[in-house]
């Protein structure tokens, strides 16, 4: 694994599992990288497996909402749905996260908050970094100009190179001098 090395110091410095309710209260910070080959899903969409997420969390509160803002970028490799080639998808989004508890909480929250579902005591950094991906990435991912769609027309406008002929109005030419 590539990563290995890279993976193991990310451990070191960031917990795997989080209690995001207590580091609001702590108002800890987070900033760091991990590698794409750790979220699965996202890997599902992935043409080529390799990067790094980079990402910065900030955990607070506002009023009584446990709160957790920041940036999540990555690089990404999609496959267009239309020519299926590769196609570089920059992901730069902020986070902005409101902790719940259940899908009613969820409802009540503004709309320039997305609910981050706590459905144990803790959870994993990562599958939070990996729904803010998910969420960044178009459903049917395609070229904005796929050169599939575009390659029927191309071809019938360059028609193949007809060999060069002599012209025939180039013989009149010759004999009027
Ligand atoms: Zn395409």
């Amino acid at each position: 694994m590539v990563y290995r090395y890279h993976s193991r110091i990310m451990v070191e410095h960031l917990p795997e599992r989080i209690d995001p309710l207590a580091l609001a209260e702590k108002r800890r910070q987070f900033k760091g990288s991990l590698p794409l080959s750790q979220l699965v899903r996202l890997q599902e969409v992935l043409l080529n497996p390799d990067g790094l997420v980079r990402f910065e969390l900030k955990f607070g509160k506002v009023g009584k909402l446990s709160m957790v803002t920041g940036y999540v970028e990555a690089e990404l490799e999609l496959q267009c749905q239309c020519c299926l080639g590769p196609i570089a998808w920059l992901v730069s989004n902020q986070v902005k996260l409101a902790v719940v508890s259940s899908i009613d909480e969820a409802d009540l929250l503004p709309e320039s908050c997305d609910p981050l579902l706590l459905e144990e005591e803790t959870i994993s950094l990562a599958d939070i970094l990996q729904e803010e991906l998910l969420l960044a990435i178009p459903s049917i991912p395609q070229h904005g100009q796929c050169d599939a769609s575009a390659a029927p027309r191309e071809e019938l406008a360059q028609t193949p190179d007809t060999p060069k002929r002599p012209n025939p109005f180039a013989v009149l030419a010759e004999m009027k001098k």
